[in-house]
């Protein structure tokens, strides 16, 4: 981050000095008290559970500068005004006169304020349903080798971790990269707005969050407003989109940047082909309009080759060669936990923990990688696979239905065991288990050497502890 006296956040945040002389130096900032160190400006938020403002005092007595405050606070701070105009963006998800959303409207204009500062930074901003992660991660294994690079350290794409992220770039950095994720309307607008992308990536629209947009129009409409906010076409605008989705596709129509189609379809400008599954983990040859590459990513999951063509896109874009990016990209290791984490376990069974989220789009895509994996090298032998499934949230009135879309999907695939954990919405197809500890049992005394176990559900139903029991009996 770039060094800023309290007193200039102050100014920049229209925010007023409480217990402070403004000589403070800020080199770091954190939400979370336990990261602060010396330096630091905490962002004092409220919580479900517990109020950030509570812990000022602990923050400050653990060296930190100061704190960002949407109320006064025990210990030298910045106390910012009321957020203005919540109606229509993410902050309108909070108490709009709350500390909290006075907080994060001024984090944004921090943030704002150090785009503006840093001149020559290309800002790449990545959308989507499902891959944003996955994606960015790529993207900043091919962008480093061109320049400095800032990318969010996790799944860091809300109005905290987004605006959080960018204050992580300083004077050296030459490509910003962003996850920006939306729960409404309007929200991808205002985080495009803390830092202008000039380059949009959008990879997918699917049913993730279906139950706040109530359709998948509205998804695409609001997964769209990226592409709407890029510079046009003539002042450097590129919009990365998946040709292989009809609803990322449409949204050519709607930007003036330059449009960069990426894909399996032949009319994608970047494109893959002939591509074949090694254990789960997609080869490609990489073909562009400047040349091709042979790419063999070391993720798992044949959805991972729309993900790496996207950055692929980017950083042709931003002047890597084909070569250079096909190297990039097949060097490139899982990083995110939790996200189809292949372990294999010494009596040869395979555990594939993918517990930390799941749609309708993203549990396909891991359960076609199961059956790569059970498939094995071309001309192998198979192996047993289980799907090992939890409840998919958010979904609103579609869930019952895309629960038994998921358990048909298992079937058609081949997938020999679906075992459906506390959940009846998938339907008489799956074996059903009443809880974690149910699962855990069923999977100690039926697994064998040689089967392929994927876990995976939305995060809030702990379906990761089944994948810890696997690789490390209790
Ligand atoms: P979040 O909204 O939780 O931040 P994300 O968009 O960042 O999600 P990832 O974390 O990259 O997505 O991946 C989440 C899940 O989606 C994983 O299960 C992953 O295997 C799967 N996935 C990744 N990319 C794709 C894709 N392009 N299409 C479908 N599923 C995908
Ligand atoms: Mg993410």
């Amino acid at each position: 981050m770039i060094e800023m006296r309290l007193a200039e956040i102050a100014a920049v945040t229209g925010g007023r000095l409480h217990r402070a002389s403004g000589e403070e130096l800020v080199t770091a900032v954190e939400f979370d008290s336990r990261a602060v160190g010396p330096g630091g400006l905490f962002l004092a938020l409220p919580g479900e559970r517990v109020d950030g403002h509570d812990f000022a005092a602990a923050a400050v007595a653990a060296g930190a500068a100061g704190v960002l405050a949407g109320r006064e606070v025990d210990a030298p701070a910045v106390i910012v005004p009321p957020a203005e105009q919540a109606a229509g963006t993410y902050l309108a998800e909070f108490d709009p006169a709350g500390a909290g959303a006075a907080v994060l409207a001024a984090l944004a204009r921090l943030a704002r304020h150090v785009v503006d500062t840093l001149g020559d930074l290309t800002v790449v901003g990545v959308t989507g349903s499902s891959g944003k992660t996955s994606t960015k991660d790529l993207l900043a294994a091919v962008l480093g080798p061109l320049g400095p690079t800032v990318a969010p350290p996790g799944s860091f794409n809300n109005e905290l971790g987004h605006p959080w992220t960018v204050l992580r770039a300083d004077a050296a950095t030459r490509h910003l990269v962003l996850e920006l994720s939306a729960r409404g309307a309007g929200h991808i607008t205002a985080l495009s707005a803390i830092a202008p992308p000039r380059i949009g990536v959008v990879l997918n629209v699917g049913r993730a969050h279906l139950g706040e947009f109530g359709s998948q129009e509205a998804v695409a409409r609001a997964k769209g407003e990226l592409v709407e906010a890029l510079p046009a076409a003539a002042r450097g605008g590129v919009a990365v989109l998946n040709a292989d989705d009809p609803a990322v596709a449409a949204m050519a129509g709607r930007t003036t940047a330059r449009v960069v189609t990426v894909g399996q379809a032949p009319e994608a400008a970047v494109r893959a082909e002939d591509v074949t599954l090694d254990g789960g983990r997609p080869r490609f040859r990489l073909v562009t309009p400047v040349g091709e590459a042979a790419v063999a990513l070391q993720l798992v999951g044949a959805h991972h080759v729309g993900n790496a063509l996207a950055a692929a896109a980017v950083g042709l874009e931003l002047g890597a060669t084909p070569a250079e990016v096909a190297a990039a990209l097949s060097a490139s290791r899982p990083v995110s936990r939790w996200r189809m984490e292949v372990t294999e376990r010494r009596d040869g069974v395979t555990v594939v923990n993918d517990a930390y989220n799941a749609n309708p789009e993203s549990m396909r895509a891991a359960l076609q990688a199961l059956v790569a994996i059970g498939a094995g090298p071309p001309g192998g032998s198979g192996r047993r696979t289980w799907a090992v499934l939890g409840r998919m949230a958010e979904l609103g009135e579609q869930a019952a239905a895309a629960h038994v879309e998921v358990a048909a999907a298992a079937a058609e695939l081949g997938v020999d065991r679906l075992v459906a954990v506390d959940h009846t919405e998938y339907g008489s197809a799956a074996e059903h288990v009443g809880d974690v500890d149910a699962a855990v049992e069923l999977l100690r005394a039926e697994l064998r050497p040689g089967d392929v176990v994927l876990v995976k559900a939305s995060r809030a139903v702990g379906l990761d502890r089944i994948a810890a029991d696997l690789l490390h009996p209790r």
